[in-house]
């Protein structure tokens, strides 16, 4: 009953509480797009503070279907000890909560998916962000690496939660699971990116998955990386001296997304996944449009002026993450763009903050990240910069008008 591709010949669910709050602020040039849901608590399957949970949003996208095919997509996002290397999607679990993980969360979860009254939906789980990418680049030994990690990866409770996820809501006909792949800038290197696609395997392989559980991978989820450069490529050179010693891409064997999802798709097939997986692009802020979007290529005097000239990513460092400023709508949700892409989605709903500048309390488990505050000069994970985030931001998943209009503003392609 699963089809190869999901989004091919499918229309997208519309999140209505997403869409009005879109219209509001001045987003209706936008507002009908697919998003996707966030499960981000076990309070969320129910609906908090009287929202949509999943029943309610599935319902809403029976109607929206109106019998034909549409694709509908969850964030499953809730494993214990969540968001190890960063503070500010720190979740309501503890490190050794994965009980409660599945038994409370992707049990009911499941339960629900599975209504028969859903059956003809096409129902896309993107699985837990960050997690694994967290484990491979943050845990034990390396100069990222933080002691929520270096746990995570000792009792194993990511790969455990990740397989349990995996197996039970892929044992629906009619759910496609894609698992988070980081972005480029996170995962390319040689160092990181065999690892990765091992660690995948791994928890593919957990606690009763399979890889027949797996339909495809995403990158870029609620990140800034671009989707393409068109100035420059990893290829070139400036007076003999490869790109790739520019400081900006710092020895990357890729400088954009849909390079880095083909490859690691090829990656990921030679190691075992099925031939017939594919990849996702969350493409909602990565347009880098408006004033600051170079035109042309950068001048050849050398691979800085080269590559900084021409980079459509305008980022300080390409290892920010938190509200960048200047970011822009990327790509409209699109099935099948690329060969190896089954879609350029909305993953991460433009307008909902990805961490608070200041410490907010809160009764969710999120902390205070300071790669959101735009006053912090950095740490390891991002070569200690200063990290380009916009000002006086909310807590993270909640609206951000601000940086709403910017992503307006910088759309790419303009709207
Ligand atoms: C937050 C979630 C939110 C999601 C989507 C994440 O950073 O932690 O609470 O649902 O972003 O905005």
């Amino acid at each position: 009953q699963r089809v190869d591709n999901p989004y091919a010949g499918a229309k997208g669910y519309v999140n209505p509480e997403w869409s009005a709050k879109a219209a509001a602020d001045g987003g209706s040039s936008i507002s009908h797009q697919s998003t996707a849901v966030w499960l981000d608590r076990i309070a969320a399957i129910q609906g908090v503070n009287g929202g949509m949970g999943l029943k309610a949003h599935l319902d809403a996208a029976v109607q929206q279907a109106a019998g034909q095919p549409l694709t509908v997509e969850f964030v499953i996002y809730d494993l214990p000890g969540r968001d190890c290397a960063a503070l500010a999607s720190n979740g309501e679990l503890g490190p050794t909560d994965l009980g409660r993980y599945e038994t409370e969360y992707i049990d009911p979860i499941a339960s629900i998916m599975s209504d028969t009254k859903y059956a003809g939906l096409r129902i896309v789980n993107i699985i837990e962000p960050d997690s694994l990418p967290n484990l491979t680049t943050n845990a034990g030994g390396t100069a990222g690496s933080t002691d929520a990690c270096t746990t995570m990866k000792a009792n194993g409770n990511y790969e455990k939660g990740v397989g349990y996820a995996l197996n039970k809501l892929g044992a629906l006909p009619n759910t496609y699971n894609y698992i988070d792949a980081g972005h480029h800038a996170w995962l390319g290197w040689d160092s990181n990116f065999v690892p990765v696609a091992q660690e995948f395997l791994k928890a593919a392989t957990t606690s009763g998955a399979t890889v027949n559980n797996v339909q495809g991978f995403i990158t870029n989820t609620a990140n800034y990386s671009a989707l393409t450069e068109p100035f420059f490529k990893v290829t070139d050179s400036v007076n003999g001296t490869t790109v790739r010693q520019s400081k900006w891409v710092d020895w990357n064997n890729y400088v954009d997304e849909l390079s880095y999802a083909q490859a690691l798709r090829s990656e990921l097939v030679s190691i075992g996944f099925n031939s017939g997986i594919g990849m996702l692009i969350d493409t909602s802020r990565n347009g880098w449009g408006g004033s600051a979007r170079p035109t042309a290529a950068g001048a050849k005097t050398d691979v800085d002026t080269y590559v900084n000239g021409g980079r459509i990513d305008r980022r300080i460092h390409a290892g920010n993450w938190c509200n960048q400023s200047g970011a822009g709508i990327g790509e409209r949700p699109t099935a099948a763009p690329q060969p190896g892409i089954d879609a350029y989605a909305w993953i991460k709903p433009p307008g909902e903050s990805d961490g608070s500048s200041t410490a907010i309390a809160n009764d969710q488990g999120k902390g205070f990240d300071r790669m959101c505050d735009p006053t912090y000069t950095g740490n390891a994970r991002n070569g200690n910069n200063p990290t380009g985030a916009l000002a006086n931001s909310p807590l993270a998943g909640t609206w951000f008008s601000a940086q709403f209009h910017q992503l307006i503003q910088n759309a790419y392609p303009p709207l």
